[in-house]
């Protein structure tokens, strides 16, 4: 229950993987109470972690960029602060006491689990009231289905239309990764930040690419179409998911209006099927996340440590060199690398077949491989990243485990090698029948296509499987 306050008591709120004005229900209820602080707290104990990579600060600190452009009409400018907490909430206290925090709760992992009860301690010391609200369907403790104001079903809240600033407080204005000291970002064409970005993807799926999610998602070269691409802005909530959720049912009934009993033909995919198939993504979204805050041990712990997942085996650093750079002899393993390094992202399918061939084709631990792939993904959110990685590592045990060959996927999915050609020009002129397994290409061939074995591209880390396992499609 939130106390009622007197009417001139400073309300903080604590911007975490929220940045945004919509539908946001701490920023609505601090202003409905008095002058507010709106707060971004950069921590170095999260920079310090071994899952962190400057590509997630870099896309944080445009979404702050862009979340102060939409705070200064209401009244307020963001303001950012570097330090450790409590530590930072203290200082802000001690320039002027404040009467409450207000945050969404955050789920997921241990570290923030921890900071969380210590900022708790603090503000009961002080007598500051912290009132959380749970997001996008997950609370504390794993429980899902949260009803009420702060559950998916409930529609979107508005931005608040007025801010009311409180005085007396240094501001902070947005740093930049120089500031903070950290090096530049390697990747050169990711998603860029932003709530208005967000907004726009989700227009322009909703109203022309979601026809194509139910075929496109699978492959390498169309998910980044097919897809709705919303994942870094869920991750660090520069849109919220029942703002998603209600425009998918929203885009359904006028789809459904529209149609009016024009049916297409029986087993055509409709774009309604795309749609409950992309809403059923969020739901599993949410589902994944319980799963880690219910069991935060997932990041570390393998659920089936006799499994194998590469865990007992001594690290090889040749083969990870060779996994995390790309350098295989795999193709699709290759072309995937390839593609993080210069854009951050690659579809569900990808990413679950690198997992699966960095620890059961190279024996690589699967926790290295989950660590090294959270820093490669700008969408990196620890409540679906562990539990998916340890499901496609092989770490949740075999039942759990799906292998993804890379020469079957490829076949499936990049038959004629365009993705493959796309990230590794040394193999353009290599037929199309030997592009998932050039080591099968007889030397004059590789010879007149100029890609020759052990010069152009190398020979596979691991000897190929004589058949593709059997393996998902
Ligand atoms: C090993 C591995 C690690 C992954 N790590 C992450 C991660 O750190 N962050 C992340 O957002 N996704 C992760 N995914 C899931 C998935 O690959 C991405 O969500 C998806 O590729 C993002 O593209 P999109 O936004 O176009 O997805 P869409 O297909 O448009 O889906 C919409 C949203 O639903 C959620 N979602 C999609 N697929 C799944 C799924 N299988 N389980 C749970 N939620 C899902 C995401 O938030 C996504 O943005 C991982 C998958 C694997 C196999």
């Amino acid at each position: 229950m939130i106390r009622p306050l007197a009417p001139e008591a400073v309300q903080v709120v604590w911007f975490k993987r929220d940045l945004r004005v919509a539908d946001h229900a701490p920023l609505l209820a601090a202003a409905a109470r008095g002058p507010v602080v709106c707060l971004y707290v950069v921590e170095p104990e999260a920079l310090a972690r071994d899952d962190f990579d400057p590509v997630h600060l870099g896309f944080v600190l445009e979404s702050l960029e862009a979340l102060d452009r939409a705070l200064a009409p209401l009244g307020v400018r963001l303001s950012v602060r570097v330090g450790r907490l409590p530590e930072v909430f203290e200082g802000l206290w001690r320039e002027r006491p404040f009467a409450a925090l207000h945050s969404h709760q955050e789920t997921g992992v241990r570290w923030t689990f921890a900071r969380d009860r210590r900022v708790a301690r603090w503000a009961e010391a002080r007598g500051v009231a912290w009132h959380e609200t749970p997001q996008d369907g997950v609370a504390r403790g794993g429980r899902r289905g949260v009803h009420g104001a702060a559950g998916l079903a409930c529609p979107p809240l508005p931005a608040p239309t007025r801010l009311r600033p409180a005085l007396g407080y240094a501001t902070g204005r947005v740093p930049s990764l120089r500031d903070l000291d950290l090096p530049p970002e390697r990747v050169r064409d990711r998603q860029r930040g932003g709530a208005t970005l967000a907004e726009g993807l989700l227009a322009a799926f909703l109203a022309r690419r979601a026809d194509g999610y139910r075929g496109g998602v699978s492959s390498p070269v169309d998910a980044s179409v097919a897809g709705s691409r919303l994942s870094p802005h869920l991750a660090y909530g520069t849109i919220s998911v029942r703002t998603v959720l209600h425009a998918v049912e929203a885009a359904r009934r006028r789809a459904a209006e529209a149609a009016d009993g024009d049916a297409r033909p029986a087993g055509h995919p409709s774009a309604d099927d795309a749609l409950r198939a992309f809403a059923g993504r969020l739901r599993w979204r949410r589902d994944r996340i319980a799963e880690l805050e219910a069991a935060p041990r997932l990041e570390f712990e393998a659920v089936a440590p006799d499994a194998g997942a590469g865990a007992a085996r001594p690290f090889d650093d040749e083969r990870f060199a060779a996994w995390a750079e790309g350098r295989t002899g795999f193709p699709l393993v290759d072309a995937c690398q390839r593609v993080l390094r210069d854009t951050a992202w690659v579809n569900f399918r990808m990413r679950a077949m690198l997992a699966s061939f960095a620890t059961t084709r190279l024996g690589l631990p699967w926790r290295a491989v989950g660590l090294h792939l959270a820093r490669s993904f700008l969408d990196y959110e620890p409540g679906i990243h562990w539990p998916l990685v340890q499901r496609s590592a092989g770490a949740a045990g075999p039942a759990a485990r799906a292998v993804f060959d890379p020469v079957r996927q490829a076949r499936a999915h990049d038959a004629d090698g365009r993705f493959v050609r796309s990230q590794l020009p040394v193999l353009a002129a290599v037929p199309d029948a030997y592009v998932a397994t050039p080591w099968r290409m007889p030397r004059a061939v590789q010879r007149a296509v100029g890609c020759v074995l052990g010069r152009d591209y190398p020979h596979p880390v691991v000897p190929p499987a004589p058949r593709a396992a059997p393996a998902p499609a």
